[in-house]
């Protein structure tokens, strides 16, 4: 039946807009009918990805945001609870459906999963077709074409790019018209069964704190307000920004890609004509278009590396003895670790779901590498948890980045839990912000209380190690100590070490490190190399 038309689902898993969406566009093509449906699997999503309430909220109110796009392209959502393999099972025979249309991602999980509907689809007599939605390349083309493995570094994978091109344009907006010939019976779209479901549906408290906003709509709108300043967009240089500014100093656009609200294709191909107006803009890899290749970079090598999110069984990742410290690793992800910059970053995380890319640094390093010393694949778990943008591959890949494990080769830089955040908010805002506890603080110490005479805190109305706690480490001896450990490590496993390292330095700190030496031209290098920022 070459020609015959199909009676299509459409199943969405990320991918949850109407923009650039290929996928989608094909099922509309080759279809008598097409039904939106999101299968909200709690189960399989909780192990897939252990979401915490502010992902739950923010993935209700993506859904809840298709489900007007579509109504008003005169289709709808079909949202059904369920196991998703049995949910599929019913509807396809429900329905008669001849084909099953999904996006393709590369996380073994959702792998997994289309592996598991190709079998249903061979079984029950359904085809199943699913294209590339969201990353810039197929993934598979830059694997081939780097001989089927992925590059390792960043400077060898935009080689591979060079070689590929530009990736492929956006696909056309989707209209009415396209929905006409395709609409699911009308019944269904009122159906209670099939609405989104409310926040007191999962048992999750009805309100969010965050102030990001769910949904494709939400992400246009953020896209767009940045697209208007033309001039921040063509200097955006990343290392400059800032982790501290009470309102993101980045597009903060993170979330919205995670679940695919927001299509990267439309994204780069906005910043190239912006460049294109533009006398001088900046690059990869501190560039905007640097970061979304960043994102790239970690899908490609996360696609193609067994184990990326686990140190066992990673063959790109260093072998480490990290102490296991249940104690110690809870101080960290509830804000108790008596270093405000560190608890505020932690404190934000939690209410927020979202912090800016060099606090992520100071966290993890302080829990890693700097401080503590406990595995990143711990860290990566609470982020896993907290963070709206959670993203398989991105998450791991600078967990291991930042942790020194795969692709930083500057371990000797250990970031300084009182000085990194001084250098940008001296005030200590958004310490305030956060820690209320701390909000009368001189300045002078609000980045380390605990140095504070007893009259100041007195007068502050906060004692240290009653009301905020003392320091949970001595930096500087816990630091040093760390130092030799790794140094150890990575002398003892040098060909792990090699086979991400970049023969030039490691590119995003670059702009810093410059700055830095010029700010204290006298220090030795291994000083200044220890007050990164
Ligand atoms: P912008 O600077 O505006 O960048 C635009 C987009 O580029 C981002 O939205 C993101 O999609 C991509 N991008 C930016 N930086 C990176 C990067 N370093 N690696 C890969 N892609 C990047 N980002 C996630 O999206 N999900 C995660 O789970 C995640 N976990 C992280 C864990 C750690 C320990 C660290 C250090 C970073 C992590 N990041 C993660 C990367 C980065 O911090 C965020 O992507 C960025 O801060 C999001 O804010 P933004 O959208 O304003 O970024």
């Amino acid at each position: 039946m070459p020609n015959m038309p199909h009676r299509t689902i459409h199943l969405f898993r990320k991918g949850l807009r109407l923009h650039d969406n290929p996928t989608l566009l094909a099922a509309l093509e080759s279809s008598e009918v097409v039904y939106p449906v999101y299968i909200l699997d709690r189960k399989f999503l909780m192990s897939a990805m252990n979401m915490g309430t502010l992902r739950w909220h923010f993935l209700l109110q993506s859904l809840e945001d298709l489900q007007r796009n579509l109504t008003k392209l005169g289709s709808c959502l079909l949202v059904i609870q369920g196991e998703y393999e049995s949910v599929l099972q019913d509807h396809v025979k429900m329905w008669n459906i001849t084909q099953v249309t999904l996006d393709a991602e590369i996380e073994p999980f959702y792998k997994e999963m289309e592996r598991t509907i190709q079998v249903l689809g061979g079984e029950m007599g359904f085809d199943v077709l699913s294209l590339m939605g969201h990353t810039l390349y197929d993934i598979r083309r830059i694997l081939d074409m780097n001989g089927g493995t992925p590059p390792l570094t960043y400077k060898r994978f935009l080689h591979i790019l060079s070689v590929l091109g530009d990736p492929d344009m956006p696909v056309r907006n989707l209209t009415a018209e396209d929905f006409q010939r395709c609409k699911p019976p009308p019944e269904l779209c009122l159906a209670e069964d099939y609405r989104v479901p409310l926040p007191e549906d999962l048992e999750i408290p009805r309100e969010s704190q965050s102030p990001w906003r769910g949904g494709e709509t939400e992400g246009l709108q953020r896209l767009e307000q940045h697209l208007k300043n033309q001039g921040w967009i063509a200097n955006f240089t990343k290392p400059r920004t800032i982790p501290n500014s009470l309102l993101p100093s980045t597009t903060g656009l993170s979330p919205y890609f995670s679940l695919g609200c927001l299509s990267v294709r439309r994204f780069f191909y906005r910043l190239s004509n912006i460049y294109a107006q533009s006398k001088n803009h900046s690059l990869p890899p501190v560039s905007l278009q640097g970061q979304l290749l960043w994102r790239e970079f970690f899908y490609t090598v996360a696609s193609a590396t067994p184990n990326f999110t686990r140190m066992a069984g990673n063959p790109i990742c260093l072998q480490i003895n990290w102490y296991q410290d249940a104690e110690r690793l809870y101080k960290w992800r509830t804000a108790q670790t008596g270093f405000p910059w560190i608890d505020a970053i932690m404190t934000q995380l939690h209410q927020e779901g979202w912090i800016h890319h060099l606090a992520r640094h100071a966290v993890a390093c302080f829990l890693t590498r700097g401080d503590l010393w406990i595995s990143w694949e711990e860290g990566m778990k609470v982020f896993e948890e907290m963070l709206l943008d959670a993203d398989y591959s991105i998450n791991a890949g600078n967990w291991m980045w930042l942790s020194a494990s795969a692709f930083f080769h500057q371990y000797t830089r250990i970031f300084c839990p009182v000085r990194f955040g001084k250098r940008t908010d001296p005030e200590g805002q958004y310490i305030r912000k956060y820690l209320p506890v701390l909000m009368n603080f001189p300045s002078k110490y609000i980045y380390e209380p605990w140095t504070a005479p007893e009259e100041a805190q007195k007068q502050a109305g906060c004692i240290i190690g009653q009301d905020y706690p003392l320091p949970m480490v001595n930096h500087k001896e816990a630091s040093d100590r760390n130092l030799q450990l790794m140094k150890q490590v990575r002398e003892e496993q040098y060909g792990t070490a090699q086979l991400t390292r970049d023969d030039m330095d490691d590119p995003m700190e670059m702009g810093l490190k410059h700055e830095l030496s010029e700010e204290n031209p006298k220090k030795g290098k291994r000083a200044r190399n220890r007050e990164q920022t």
